[in-house]
């Protein structure tokens, strides 16, 4: 065993929030160690936000090659005839796509070596039992793929930023769920399109694969148990990404329960592949009636995450929550006085940028120096998008919350549904069921018109919305989007000519 090295900060998990917190705390002068399991960058790299956005950007190719260049008279411009072929190989490209990460997780090494912070390869956890006396810090151990403890270091302080895993339902809630299906992380191992796909949940994650894998073709079918899709957004958000989803071709089953998945097995070395037939059997939860989907390529189970909390060994003081997310206070600090946790395995908008804020402002807190004692994460206000098709930007109360925190008649809701000018030349104004129109919305709330909430939809709302994010976090009113002068022509120009 290798002698004890002893840490200002260990931070458990290489990925947005471990990171950002490493970086920033070295940056100080710290002496920091960063564990992680597996590679360096964490989900929103390696099966996230980041492969998850070349392919959402690979959709938008094949959409403006199904329709759009045509309608610019540019007729030399045609979709592939399918997705494995001399015109275009998905196979190929995933290993591009691959190729793409791979290097990011080789930019994340060389940043901890430039900023010389240790990096350890293995499984962290707590050492049990845990020695309160010693006056270096906590004891963590590092385990290899086999399990055994390679190391064992000590931190002044100690970081839990592990993230989060997608869950499966179990058995009972779904037969054959875990046998035959897949989670996103299945969906970035798929190196062919499947023919048709169920994909299960209409969170982020089964909106968004959903309209990406239905603009490379697949025949996709959304199991909502609910009359609706993303059912936190605003309700306008909601009906307007549910209309788009059909006229995209998506069908859409409501108030429904997947009861099991029959067919083949995946092959134990993953080699995923078409023709599966997997037999998926719906129940209509309201009346009981059942029908079975045959033929299906992936079943795609986007039914949430959890967090990597319970195999750490966490000290008996460090509590967990609902579903065993680590409960931190407002300085993402536990009960436990050297431990602290954030990001996905906390569970509070389980989002990149959350993470990376959350993880340097307390290594600002904790190494910075006194002008930072106070520095913490203001989880308010914070912007989000779903890269749907067409993406929806979201910041702020929707209608119901505001309508629920300052009563009816102190709200004020300005909405305008356009044509992006975009699709407005292409012919299509008096055609509309391949296009989705724009739709954008304040939510205002008291006298001064404080805009309160902002939800956009359309071509280009994923760019639109940070600016404007801005705005709200600066308390704006509606008459200081009055007062600035709209840059046109654009699509966001509307959300400063509202009436
Ligand atoms: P992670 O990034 O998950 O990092 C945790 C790390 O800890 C992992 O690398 C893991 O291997 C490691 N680890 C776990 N246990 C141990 C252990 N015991 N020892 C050592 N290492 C360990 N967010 C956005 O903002 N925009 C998006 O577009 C977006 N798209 C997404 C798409 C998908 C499909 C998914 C699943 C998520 C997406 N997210 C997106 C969410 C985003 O990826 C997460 O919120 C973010 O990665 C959380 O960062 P984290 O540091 O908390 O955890
Ligand atoms: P979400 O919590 O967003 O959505 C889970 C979905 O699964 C909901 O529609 C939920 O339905 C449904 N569901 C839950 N249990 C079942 C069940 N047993 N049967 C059928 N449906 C079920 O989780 P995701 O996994 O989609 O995403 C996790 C988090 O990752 C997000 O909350 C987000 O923070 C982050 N993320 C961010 C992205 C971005 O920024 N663009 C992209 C992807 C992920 P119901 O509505 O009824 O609760």
């Amino acid at each position: 065993m290798a002698t004890k090295r002893v840490f200002d900060y260990i931070v458990l998990g290489g990925g947005s929030g471990g990171m950002g917190s490493a970086r920033r705390a070295a940056s100080y002068g710290a002496k920091v160690a960063v564990i992680e399991a597996d590679r360096l960058g964490g989900t929103c790299v390696i099966r996230g936000c980041v492969p998850k956005k070349v392919t959402f950007n690979l959709a938008h190719t094949f959409d403006v090659l199904r329709s759009d260049a045509k309608r610019y008279g540019i007729h030399a411009a045609r979709l592939p005839e399918s997705t494995e072929g001399p015109d275009f190989s998905y196979a190929r490209f995933k290993e591009m796509r691959d190729a793409y990460v791979t290097r990011l997780n080789g930019i994340y090494h060389r940043n901890l070596d430039r900023e010389n912070i240790t990096f350890i390869a293995g499984h962290a956890r707590f050492k049990q039992p845990v020695d309160e006396s010693d006056e270096e810090g906590l004891a963590v151990e590092i385990l290899d793929a086999q399990g055994d403890v390679t190391e064992e270091i000590v931190g002044a302080k100690v970081l839990v930023a592990t993230g989060g895993h997608p869950v499966v339902p179990t058995d009972e809630e779904t037969k054959g769920a875990a046998a035959h299906g897949i989670t996103s992380d299945g969906f970035f191992e798929l190196n062919y399109v499947p023919k048709r796909i169920v994909v299960v949940g209409t969170g982020y994650i089964g909106i968004e694969l959903a309209g990406v894998l239905s603009a490379l073709g697949s025949d996709v079918h959304v199991i909502s148990r609910h009359d609706t899709v993303l059912r936190t957004f605003d309700p306008d958000m909601q009906s307007f990404l549910l209309e788009s989803m059909k006229k995209q071709g998506i069908t859409v089953h409501h108030y429904t329960h997947v009861d099991s998945v029959d067919g083949e097995p995946i092959d134990a070395d993953r080699a995923f592949k078409e023709g599966r037939n997997l037999a998926v059997t719906l129940r209509d939860v309201r009346d009981g009636a059942t029908n079975v989907l045959d033929d299906v390529d992936e079943v795609l189970f986007a039914v949430g995450r959890a967090p990597n909390s319970t195999q750490l060994q966490l000290p008996e003081q460090v509590e967990l929550g609902r579903k065993n997310y680590i409960k931190v206070d407002a300085f993402q600090a536990t009960a436990h006085p050297r431990i602290f946790a954030l990001g996905d395995v906390c569970g509070i908008a389980e989002l990149t940028p959350v993470a990376i804020a959350a993880g340097r402002r307390l290594s600002d807190r904790l190494f910075g120096g006194a002008q930072f004692s106070t520095s913490k994460l203001d989880y308010t206000n914070i912007p989000t998008v779903v890269f749907s098709h067409p993406p929806i930007g979201t910041v702020g109360l929707t209608e119901p919350q505001a309508r629920k925190e300052y009563g009816d008649e102190n709200v004020k809701v300005y909405k305008s549904k356009f044509i992006n000018m975009y699709y407005s030349m292409m012919g299509v104004d008096n055609d509309m069921t391949d296009k989705p129109f724009t739709l954008y919305k304040l939510v205002c709330a008291g006298p001064e018109e404080k805009v309160v909430g902002i939800h956009i939809v359309g071509l280009g709302s994923d760019e639109v919305l940070q600016g404007f994010a801005v705005a709200v976090k600066m308390g704006a009113t509606k008459a200081d989007f009055d007062n600035t002068v709209a840059i046109h022509p654009t699509a966001a120009e509307e959300l400063v000519t509202l009436r």
